[in-house]
């Protein structure tokens, strides 16, 4: 019986140390006192911090909490996730401050105005605390519930003088979607007895992984193309604030220790100023000694570089403000094995906690200089604006006045001043007209980001890339754009073009003879889905032809869509009444022809008129399929084209009834759960008409299990007489990698695939190194 106690209460200490972290007085300083009307994390939840991993809703449970208790906070609902989950502000201040905060808010913003003359002193600085862009890297929006304690609690004088001359922003959860999903795998695979094995379940999350939103996308890639309401709302915000310190909280693999910026020096932005190197270095120094403190080991200026500025800590360095990435050891458990011991959550919520603490230490010390640094910065762009020998960017299509839209309205959001072109001209075998184009002047505020978002950069101080190299934005759009060296060839008015978004309209009128509709238009297949799905018949043009179109010859292009006004289902009236529906809907442009022969080219009887099939679509996903690609896709389908997709796991194939499908879409990927019996089924099908898309690596896949065709240039062999040593492996590897780059490449616009495309080259971005050979 003894034995058995002894046994019961090793049993319950076990569980009891299992579960227990650290008390709340681990992660905070000790030379503070702290205000009992506050709740602490562990009174809030009776559990200590990284016992469980908190859940969205408790987090904000907590915060709202907090700031029902405090006059030092305010909470902002800024934006919602697509799951319908907030994304949420809390604004720190003192409580003085808070009650002229937009008064504030304003004076701040004057530093960012070239044009406004401010000294640095009796005007607060602007700090905004960002935790856990990437879901699963739980340290960080953890450790935010500690920051919102300390600022809303802590007292005494050092605390005071930070909250009057500081406004802080904090965004606890950065992809509440991405964080949902994994605190969930993480609380489930949770063992009542002590579980540290790194080959735990727990450490191998079910595909897609938790890093990504909702369409399993990189939100930390989304800061310049702003495709997510998750990045549209805090850059939003952060035009709304315009800071001057701007932190990125993640996590890395866990055998590291920590790191925070300056990354590679020679993988700076060079827009971004040397300056802004300077100060990263000095608030650096502040990390150093914070966590010299707690004996966390740490490293800088190595692995992570300060280049594309499509990242949360890169952003920022282009608009006149400090951005620093942290990056600590994730354990992704609770507890785990790793190179430097067996490490507990609350360690890593600690060191995100403490270089917060040092980061707001720096703000106070380095207050007037930074305030000083972000309105040279906005001076400086003005002065590099008038001796940059480009003038200006015309852009604009004007065969697809969406695509001008969203343009513009992309441009907008990042607060770049953008102007209708009011006066035709060509340059460079591109025409700009009236209508459909734009000028964006370069000097501006804006003017650091406006290059970034045109300028192609071919050479580097440092080819080696953590990430891609170029971004050129316009490329991505598919958009005709020049830089030019004067603005006489521009006309414009004073006020700034909004997006406007075409109304779609039937240009001809109601027809009883057909109506078209130009591929090139961005929502076009929006537009041909609801075509389809009301029932009409269809048909794609596979060679050009023309019409008169008020009187000018209008050609109309491969992939031209044909709907035959009679012959449907529906009479003449009730075509048109559809036709007219959609049109309003997609802002899609048809015409209505009224006679079935054209002025050149294929009449409309045509057998090169092919009929089309309403898509029903079938996507595999599962392990081995690349998750940011497939989720891309799902993205353009259901947000873009609202084309529904089923999205079925890989290995379910075998057991799949493929004749309800008519498209089977395999996405970037090794397939390793499609065995032969599969393969041969898809092959079969394929044979019987189905269409299969296979994107970058799946064509490997399809042609080695001979549905289709492809094959690959053989990689370079590499030159075995060059002199490396070990240390400098890395580079040589990292020399025979792209990160990702353009390329510009040709097409053959008569070609299905390329219907839309009105020219024949197109930028391609290339990630990897696997070339294809052109078929003979
Ligand atoms: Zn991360």
């Amino acid at each position: 019986m003894r034995l058995f106690t002894n046994f019961l209460i090793f049993i319950l200490s076990a569980t009891l140390n299992l579960k227990a972290q650290e008390p709340i007085e681990y992660f905070l300083p000790d030379d503070l006192e702290y205000n009992s009307q506050i709740p602490t994390p562990d009174q809030f939840f009776k559990q200590q911090l990284g016992e469980w991993h908190l859940t969205h809703d408790q987090v904000l449970y907590y915060m709202n909490a907090v700031v029902a208790a405090s006059d030092r906070a305010i909470l902002r609902e800024y934006a919602r996730t697509y799951e319908n989950r907030p994304l949420v502000q809390l604004i720190f201040t003192s409580p003085e401050n808070h009650k002229k905060l937009e008064e504030l808010r304003k004076i701040h913003l004057k530093f960012s105005d070239p044009d406004e003359d401010l000294s640095y002193t009796d005007v607060p600085i602007v700090i905004s605390l960002n935790y856990g862009v990437h879901g699963n890297e739980s340290s960080a929006t953890n450790s935010s519930l500690l920051t919102a304690y300390y600022l809303a609690a802590a007292k005494g004088p050092k605390i005071d003088n930070l909250l009057k001359n500081a406004i802080i922003l904090v965004d606890p959860c950065l992809n509440p979607d991405g964080f949902s999903r994994h605190s969930t795998w993480a609380n489930m695979h949770q063992s009542a007895v002590k579980m540290t094995s790194s080959d735990s379940r727990q450490y191998q999350e079910a595909w897609p992984g938790c890093r990504s939103n909702h369409y399993w996308f990189d939100l930390n890639r989304d800061y310049l193309p702003l495709v997510h309401p998750e990045s549209q709302g805090r850059v939003a915000k952060f035009h709304e604030w315009k800071p001057n310190i701007y932190t990125d909280h993640h996590e890395m693999g866990p055998d590291n220790t920590f790191f925070f910026q300056p990354g590679v020096p020679t993988r700076n932005n060079p827009l971004s100023p040397t300056e802004n190197f300077i100060y990263t270095k000095k608030i650096a120094e502040y990390h150093s000694r914070f966590l010299d403190r707690i004996g966390s080991l740490y490293f800088a200026e190595e692995q992570y570089d300060d280049y594309f500025v499509g990242k949360g800590s890169t952003y920022p360095d282009i608009h006149g403000c400090i951005g620093i990435l942290f990056e600590q050891a994730g354990f992704r458990g609770r507890i785990r094995e790793t190179a430097n011991g067996v490490k507990k959550l609350s360690f890593g919520i600690k060191n995100q906690f403490t270089v917060t603490l040092s980061t707001l230490e720096a703000a106070m010390d380095l207050k007037d200089d930074l305030l000083k640094f972000q309105k040279n910065f906005y001076r400086e762009a003005i002065e590099k604006a008038k001796n940059d020998p480009v003038k200006a960017y015309f852009f604009g299509d004007e065969h697809d006045m969406q695509k001008n839209a969203l343009f513009v309205q992309l441009l907008t959001k990042h607060h770049i001043k953008v102007y209708k072109n009011e006066k035709e001209f060509s340059a460079e075998g591109k025409t700009f007209k009236p209508g459909s184009s734009y000028v964006v002047p370069v000097k501006q505020p804006q003017y650091t980001l406006i290059k970034s978002f045109f300028e192609e950069i071919t050479t580097f101080t440092d080819s080696l890339f953590y990430d891609i190299s170029t971004w050129t934005i316009p490329y991505a759009f598919n958009m005709p754009f020049i830089k030019s060296g004067s603005l006489k060839n521009a006309q414009f008015s004073g006020n700034p073009a909004e997006p406007e978004f075409p109304r779609g309209k039937i240009i001809g009128g109601k027809s009883n003879i057909a109506y078209l509709l130009r591929w090139e238009q961005h929502f076009a297949p929006d537009a041909l889905y609801r075509i389809q799905n009301a029932g009409l018949i269809t048909k794609a043009a596979t060679k050009k032809f023309s019409f008169k179109v008020d009187n000018k010859k209008e050609v109309f292009p491969y992939g031209t869509i044909l709907i035959p006004a009679s012959g449907q289902n529906y009479d003449v009236d009730n075509v048109f009444r559809i036709i007219s529906e959609i049109a309003e809907t997609t802002g899609i442009s048809f015409y209505g022809i009224e006679a079935g022969f054209t002025e050149e080219g294929i009449y409309l009887g045509s057998n090169s008129f092919i009929a089309l099939q309403k898509p029903e679509v079938l996507m595999l996903a599962g392990r081995g399929v690349d998750g940011n690609d497939a989720g891309e896709i799902w993205h353009m389908f259901d947000q873009r084209f609202h084309i529904p997709v089923c999205i079925t796991e890989s290995y379910a194939l075998g057991s799949t009834d493929l004749n309800k499908y008519n498209t089977v879409i395999l996405p970037d990927g090794s397939y390793p759960e499609l065995t032969k019996a599969t393969a041969e089924k898809l092959k079969k099908w394929v044979e019987n008409g189905g269409v299969l898309i296979t994107v970058k690596e799946a064509a490997l896949w399809a042609a080695s299990n001979n549905i289709g065709r492809v094959k690959y240039k053989e990689s370079a062999k590499q030159d075995s007489l060059i002199q490396a040593n070990y240390a400098g492996r890395n580079k040589i590897s990292g020399l025979n990698a792209i990160g990702g780059a353009i390329f510009n490449a040709e097409i053959d616009a008569s070609h299905p695939l390329c219907f839309g495309y009105t020219n024949s080259k197109i930028a391609i971005f290339k990630r990897g190194t696997r070339v294809a050979e052109p078929l003979t």
